[in-house]
């Protein structure tokens, strides 16, 4: 055994020698996001001859340069479910990172638990990501066990089904499934039709904060380490020392106690303001009034039922106005199943697609911070210190500046995927590759999500701290996302005037004298040749 021998490493071991003698029936997987007691791959669970398998493996950190905060959720996360599955009774083989046998991938450790239990079959609940499934399912087949892949019951909206929705249609947009999904669900609905007489309150969200900054925002629901969080810090610290990011600050739920605990404290406190604020940022305020449930959710330690049923219930008792509710309903109901359809019924195709042609490197700052560009520099630090950034953050800062800089998506996409510790393909993917980067030839997104440095100035303070001068596209002060506005928009002008969507952004580049298309062309490029801008 590993390095962290202990008392509960004593009762893996009871607990995998008395399976041995026994002939095991199903082997019952369970990945690092499938922390749910009630998971389809449990369905006829038998603790007298079914046994539960869990690995911790290096391979799962280092396929891309996961960030420390993202490990150590993980880890943690998945060391405190494995104590709820023995305390409940169901038996369970789990190979901790540290073990001197873990052979540091998905499939191998696999393999080695189909050698020693010589279970009669697998089952595993659809995991998240196509390389794991494919992993894994290439390991049943080279052990000659059969993989019993269940549905994953914690989405409203199958593969099957989304599949059948998207056949024959000409676009996928998310309006019209997310309408769909609540009449389907009966979601925010009344008599057939919308509650509050709409399917989109978009009008009454997505104010800017005043001059005076948001004021007094409700404190970040915090969980202080306990004693299995705080080995799972130490490990990441020594074991990953060079990955990215700091684990000072982790806070993160890793129960399900906890991230119920963390629904409530949204819904009493933040949920009323969500949709008025959601698309605002300001300085040294990452939490704001979003919810910060998207990693609890994506290891299925919430339900997403539960979730969607809090919002709409603080609807009807008050707490929470129609626009808000609506606001937040759609992310879940609406962008969330959405982007999973897409993942599963596009891939593995998808993850190659790169259909403006971008070549260029990531800059090295996306893994430190370190950019006189402000608001890049508090997103990515941030992000760094938590593991956390919101939506726009992802889309208008972090995406926009790899978008306009023409960075491949491959790239980008390993970036989200390591940093973010709601980071898990299915979603990471299609919000990387699709929305923001545009490299889908526009399935995700009618067109691409491109501004200047003006849009970043309205929507936080950040560009009141910063070098650059949003409003100035060419000189030594221009604010970079300006400059590469322009120069996207003349890059990309013949395909983009095709789209009646960015019709009129691309005529405007007519206003530009020759001389200003030149000086625009020059800056670009130098803020390609020199990245650290
Ligand atoms: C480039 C990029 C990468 C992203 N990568 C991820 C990722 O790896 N994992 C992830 O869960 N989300 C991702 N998102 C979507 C979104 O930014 C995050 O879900 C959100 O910021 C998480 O913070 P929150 O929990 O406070 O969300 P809130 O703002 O409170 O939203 C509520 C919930 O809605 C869901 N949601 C919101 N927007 C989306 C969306 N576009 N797609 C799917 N679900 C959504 C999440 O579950 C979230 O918890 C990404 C977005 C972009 C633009
Ligand atoms: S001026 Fe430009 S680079 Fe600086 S904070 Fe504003 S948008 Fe970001």
């Amino acid at each position: 055994m590993g390095e962290e021998l202990g008392g509960r490493e004593v009762l893996f071991e009871r607990v995998s020698d008395a399976q041995a003698a026994m002939t095991v029936r199903a082997l019952v997987i369970v990945l690092g996001d499938q922390l749910d007691a009630q998971a389809s791959a449990f369905d006829g669970f038998d603790a007298s001859q079914d046994l539960v398998w869990m690995a911790e493996v290096a391979a799962e950190s280092t396929h891309v340069w996961s960030s420390k905060q993202r490990i150590a959720l993980f880890l943690a996360a998945m060391r405190h479910f494995a104590d709820e599955l023995r305390e409940s009774g169901r038996p369970l083989q789990y190979t901790r990172l540290g073990d001197a046998d873990n052979r540091g991938s998905l499939g191998r450790e696999l393999e080695a638990a189909i050698e020693r239990h010589e279970p009669q079959q697998l089952i595993l609940t659809a995991p998240g990501d196509w390389r794991v499934l494919q992993e894994l399912q290439a390991s049943a087949a080279r052990s000659g066990r059969r993989l019993e892949v269940r549905d994953d019951r914690h989405f409203y909206c199958t593969v099957r089904e989304f599949k059948a929705y998207a056949a024959g249609r000409k676009s996928l947009r998310l309006e019209y499934f997310y309408r769909e999904m609540r009449k389907r669900n009966a979601v925010l609905m009344q008599a057939g039709e919308p509650l509050g007489g709409a399917w989109n309150f978009d009008k009454d969200n997505r104010e800017a904060f005043g001059s005076g900054g948001p004021g007094a925002v409700p404190a970040r629901c915090r969980f202080v380490p306990d004693a299995i969080t705080r080995e799972i810090i130490d490990l990441v610290k020594t074991r990953f020392a060079e990955h990215p990011g700091q684990l000072d600050d982790f806070a993160w739920p890793v129960t399900r106690a906890q991230a119920l605990a963390s629904l409530r404290s949204f819904i009493a406190e933040r949920l009323a303001l969500f949709g008025h604020y959601q698309d605002a940022m300001w300085s040294a305020e990452p939490w704001l009034y979003h919810s910060h449930l998207a990693a609890a959710l994506n290891l299925k330690l919430l339900n997403a039922r539960e979730v969607v049923s809090a919002a709409e219930a603080a609807f009807h008792a008050g707490l929470a106005p129609i626009a808000s509710v609506e606001g937040f309903i759609r992310q879940i109901l609406g962008w969330r199943e959405y982007v999973r359809g897409i993942y599963w019924s596009r891939m593995p195709d998808y993850g190659e697609m790169n259909a403006l042609s971008a070549e260029e490197a990531l800059p090295a700052w996306y893994w430190t911070g370190d950019t006189e560009m402000a608001c890049l520099r508090e997103t990515i630090s941030q992000t760094l210190a938590t593991g956390y950034a919101h939506h726009i953050q992802r889309l208008m800062v972090t995406g926009l500046y790899a978008l306009l800089l023409g960075v491949r998506p491959q790239r980008v996409h390993e970036w989200y995927l390591a940093v973010y510790v709601d980071a898990v393909e299915w979603v990471e993917l299609p919000n990387t590759l699709g929305m923001s980067q545009y490299a889908d030839q526009g399935l995700m997104a009618s067109k691409p999500y491109v501004a200047t440095g003006r849009y970043i100035e309205r929507m936080s303070n950040y560009c009141a701290g910063c070098r650059y001068d949003p409003e100035l596209r060419e000189g030594e002060r221009a604010c970079p996302f300006t400059t590469l506005y322009w120069d996207f928009l003349m890059r990309h002008a013949a395909d983009l005037a095709r789209n009646p969507r960015m019709a009129l952004q691309v005529k405007n580049i007519k206003r530009l004298s020759e001389r200003d298309q030149e000086a625009i062309r020059e800056r670009a490029a130098a803020l390609r040749a020199a990245p650290t801008a």
